[in-house]
């Protein structure tokens, strides 16, 4: 990869960014090199290293694999169970099994939704009261 060197003449003053030598367009200081790299050099054609996965002749070294069928999995699942169990990682208070359906979990539940008192047009909602008290006005 040959080092592109920024030119300070390619800098346009009224827009402090600097203007490609090779299609006139503008980039930042910082982003010209890449620009002149990927478009005009060396980086033609490149796509980021995920031609591979793409084409399907790369996939990532655990893909497919469990731990019933592969020992680096199963080495993994083991140590994440016994982080679990040794307090060193923690789950999320909703992932834990002791949450989910706890009387903790029951009381937060019913602080969120449920009756709204005078919402919706059903019979106890508001519109239906208000068309009711006009009624016996007028
Ligand atoms: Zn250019």
């Amino acid at each position: 990869m040959s080092i592109i060197k920024v030119q300070e003449d390619w800098l346009n003053v009224k827009t402090s960014k600097y203007v490609c030598p090779y299609c006139d367009k503008e980039y930042t200081k910082n982003g010209i090199g890449t620009h002149i790299w990927r478009m005009h050099g060396d980086g033609i054609g490149w796509t980021g290293n995920n031609d591979g996965y793409k084409k399907g002749t790369r996939k990532a070294w655990n893909k497919d694999l469990t731990k019933e069928t592969d020992e680096r999995v199963l080495k993994n699942a083991q140590s994440h169970s016994d982080n679990i169990k040794s307090g060193k990682t923690q789950l999320s208070g909703y992932c834990s099994k002791n949450y989910l359906g706890s009387k903790e979990h029951k009381e937060n539940s019913a602080k969120g939704g449920g009756f709204r008192e005078g919402a919706g047009r059903g019979k106890k909602g508001k519109k239906e009261k208000i068309t009711h008290n006009l009624e016996l006005c007028g």
